[in-house]
């Protein structure tokens, strides 16, 4: 059942709700770098409406294992996203997602359909915000040896490292440049 609520019993007032989501939108939508721990993650949510318009504020939080991109190593992260977002009534946002002034619509206002909002979508796009593209098991991780594979975290190695990666350009460091020649 994804989290939505019924819009009709909703006033000015907010009311507060604890809920969760399943994880099984994981897969598809974080790849292969993510696997999240346990198979829900909470949602604290704050909603009220006044008219047509529905605002809805909180918080989801989970945890998420994935390997080290630099070592390979499995660690674990925790999740702690806010969101506030404001649903407006059918036809009210531009079609085309843009405003007179071509800038791009507001992504923390969208429609509702007149009878529910979605709060499950809106708590899955603020945890894609807040995972980082190449997470580190630790900042100062110094990653896998490129010439042995040794985890220089562990132990060091004795290998030469290249100064650049394509050891093809290695020479040019060798030519001196004269910058007022
Ligand atoms: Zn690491
Ligand atoms: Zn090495």
């Amino acid at each position: 059942m994804p989290l939505t609520i019924d819009i009709a019993p909703l006033t000015s007032t907010p009311t507060t709700r604890e809920e969760s989501i399943g994880t099984d939108w994981c897969a598809e939508r974080l790849g292969p770098v993510y696997r999240p721990v346990g198979d829900s993650l909470a949602v604290h949510v704050k909603v009220s409406r006044v008219a047509d318009l529905v605002e809805a504020s909180g918080r989801v939080t989970g945890r998420f294992a994935f390997d080290c991109s630099r070592c390979a190593a499995e660690a674990e992260l925790a999740v702690d996203a806010e969101f506030e977002h404001h649903f407006v009534g059918e036809g009210q946002l531009d079609a085309g997602g843009e405003d007179d002034d071509g800038f791009d619509a507001d992504p923390d206002v969208s429609e509702h359909d007149g009878a529910r909002v979605d709060i499950e979508e809106i708590a899955i796009q603020h945890v894609l915000l807040a995972l980082p593209e190449a997470p580190v098991c630790a900042e100062d991780c110094k990653g896998l040896c490129p010439v042995c594979g040794t985890d220089r975290n562990r132990e060091s190695c004795s290998c030469a490292l290249p100064k650049s990666a394509d050891s093809r350009w290695a020479g040019l460091s060798q030519i001196k440049i004269d910058p007022k020649g």
